[in-house]
C-alpha cells in the first residue's frame, strides 16, 4: 500500500491545515474542547456563546468551500474525491473540530439522503440552507421504547387531507433545542409488520404542537432532548420516499454514515494529549511518563489508534477500487469509541484524586477536561448504535455466526 499523497493532494492538505488552524484559533478563542467529540450532542443548551461560535465557524467553512466536500457541485458541495474527503476528515479530527460545522447531521447524512431519495422540490427547498447553516437539523429516531430496536417505534402519523398529523414522543434527540428541522421516523401503518409501516418525514420544529425539553446529562450539560408531538401537522410533500417505505430511506441514511468511514472520533488527538499529560504528573512517586506501567498503557493506546487509522485506509483503498464499504464502519465505530473510553478511564487513573475535579474547581487539571471526558465517553459507546449492537452486527453479518 502506498500512503503518500500526490503533489496536488499534499497542496490541498497544507492549505486546509493552515486554514483550519487560523480559523479555529480566531473563532474558538477559548479552545475547541469537546466540539469534535460527537454530533454536537455534548453542547450545552444553556451555552449561547459556544453555539454562536459554532455558527460562525460553520459560516466560515461554507464561505471557504469546505463545508460539504462530499456533496456534488450541483447542490453546492465540493464535488471532491474520496482522498480529499479523507484528508479533510484527518485534518479536522487532528484539531478536535466538528466535521461539518454546526449542521453535522444535515451535511453528513440527511442532505445526501434527500439528494438520493427526495423529490426535486425537496432538494430545491432544503439543501442550500443546510449548507449555509441557516437551517439546523436533528434526527428524531429513538423513542422511550425504541432505541436498539428502532423498528419498534410508535410515534404515529395519520394522513388527513394535505398533511400528516403526528402524535408521540422522541428522546435523546441531539441538538433538537437548536434545530429548525427534524428528520422524523413515524409509524404510518400500525397493522403492517414493524419494518414495513414506517415513513420518513421532514418536520418543521417550529410547528404548533412540538415541545422540546432538554435532558441534563451526567456531564451537567444538556445537549440532547425529549421531543413531544401533539397533533403536529407535517405537509404531505415533506414525505421522503414512498409512504410506509421509511425503513428503506433510513437504511440509505445509515449507508452514508458507512461511506464516510465509521471512525470519526478524534481519539488519536486525545491520546496525544494524554501523552503530554503524563509528562506533567507523578505516578506512584515518579514522573508518570517514566513509569513502566504508564508507558506500557500509552504505547498500547498509540498502537491501537494506528491500527484504527490503517483500517480506515484499507476501507478507503477498497472504496477507491469501486467496492462498497464493508464492515469497517461497525468495527471503526466500536473500536474508536471503546478505545476513547479506555483512554478517558486511564487518564482518570493517572490523575488519581484530581481526576474527579470538574471545570470550575480551582484544583482541576487542564480545566477539568479529563473529568468531562471520563463522563462523556460512555455516551459515545451508546449513540449511533451501542457497542453490543455493533458486536451483534459484526458477529452476524461479518463473521456469519449463528444467531443465539
Ligand atoms: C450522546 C447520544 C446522542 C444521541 N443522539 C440521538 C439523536 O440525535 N437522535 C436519536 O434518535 N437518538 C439519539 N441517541 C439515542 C441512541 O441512538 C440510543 O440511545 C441507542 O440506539 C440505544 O437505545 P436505547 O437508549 O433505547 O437503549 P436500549 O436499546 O434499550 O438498550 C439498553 C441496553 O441493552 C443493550 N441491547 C439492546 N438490544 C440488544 C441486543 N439485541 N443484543 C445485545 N444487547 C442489546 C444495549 O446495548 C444497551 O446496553 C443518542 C444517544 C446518545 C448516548
Amino acid at each position: 500500500m502506498d500512503f503518500s499523497y500526490t503533489p496536488e493532494q499534499e497542496k490541498f492538505r497544507q492549505e486546509l491545515r493552515g486554514w483550519l488552524e487560523k480559523t479555529s484559533a480566531e473563532v474558538f478563542k477559548d479552545g475547541a474542547e469537546s466540539l469534535g467529540q460527537s454530533t454536537a450532542s455534548l453542547l450545552d443548551v444553556r451555552d449561547d456563546g459556544r453555539w454562536r461560535q459554532l455558527l460562525e465557524y460553520h459560516r466560515r467553512l461554507h464561505e471557504a468551500g469546505y463545508i460539504a466536500l462530499h456533496w456534488p457541485k450541483e447542490w453546492g458541495g465540493g464535488g471532491a474525491g474520496l482522498v480529499e474527503q479523507a484528508i479533510y476528515q484527518d485534518e479536522v479530527l487532528r484539531l478536535g473540530l466538528p466535521l461539518y460545522g454546526a449542521n453535522q447531521l444535515a451535511i453528513d447524512r440527511i442532505g445526501p439522503t434527500v439528494m438520493l431519495m427526495g423529490t426535486e422540490a425537496q432538494k430545491k427547498r432544503f439543501l442550500k440552507p443546510m449548507l449555509t447553516g441557516e437551517e439546523i437539523w436533528c434526527q428524531g429516531y429513538s423513542e422511550p421504547n425504541a432505541g436498539s430496536d428502532l423498528a419498534g417505534l410508535q410515534t404515529r402519523a395519520v394522513l388527513e387531507g394535505d398533511s400528516f398529523v403526528v402524535n408521540g414522543q422522541k428522546v435523546w434527540t441531539s441538538l433538537a433545542h437548536r434545530s429548525h428541522w427534524q428528520v422524523l421516523l413515524v409509524r404510518t401503518d400500525p397493522n403492517a409488520p414493524k419494518h414495513k409501516g414506517i415513513s420518513y418525514l421532514l418536520a418543521d420544529m417550529r410547528s404548533p404542537g412540538v415541545t422540546v425539553r432538554p435532558l441534563v446529562q451526567i456531564t451537567g450539560e444538556a445537549g440532547f432532548n425529549e421531543v413531544f408531538y401533539d397533533n403536529v401537522r407535517v405537509p404531505k410533500e415533506n414525505l421522503v420516499g414512498e409512504l410506509n417505505q421509511g425503513w428503506q430511506v433510513s437504511i440509505a441514511t445509515l449507508m452514508f454514515e458507512r461511506v464516510s468511514g465509521g471512525t470519526r472520533h478524534p481519539v488519536e488527538r486525545t491520546i496525544n494529549e494524554l501523552v503530554e499529560l503524563s509528562k506533567k504528573l507523578d505516578f506512584d512517586g515518579i514522573p508518570a511518563h517514566r513509569h513502566p506501567y504508564v508507558r506500557q498503557r500509552l504505547a498500547q493506546f498509540v498502537a491501537e489508534s494506528r491500527c484504527l487509522r490503517l483500517s480506515r485506509y484499507r476501507s478507503l483503498t477498497s472504496q477507491l477500487k469501486g467496492k462498497v464499504p464493508g464492515p469497517e464502519s461497525s468495527f471503526g465505530k466500536l473500536f474508536a469509541t471503546e478505545l476513547n473510553l479506555r483512554v478517558a478511564m486511564f487518564a482518570d487513573e493517572m490523575l488519581g484524586a484530581y481526576g474527579g475535579l470538574e471545570h470550575g474547581s480551582s484544583h482541576a487539571v487542564e480545566g477539568g477536561r479529563w473529568a468531562h471526558r471520563a463522563l462523556a465517553a460512555r455516551g459515545l459507546t451508546i449513540a449511533a448504535g451501542s457497542s453490543e449492537i455493533q458486536h451483534n452486527i459484526i458477529g452476524e453479518r461479518v463473521l456469519k455466526l449463528p444467531k443465539g
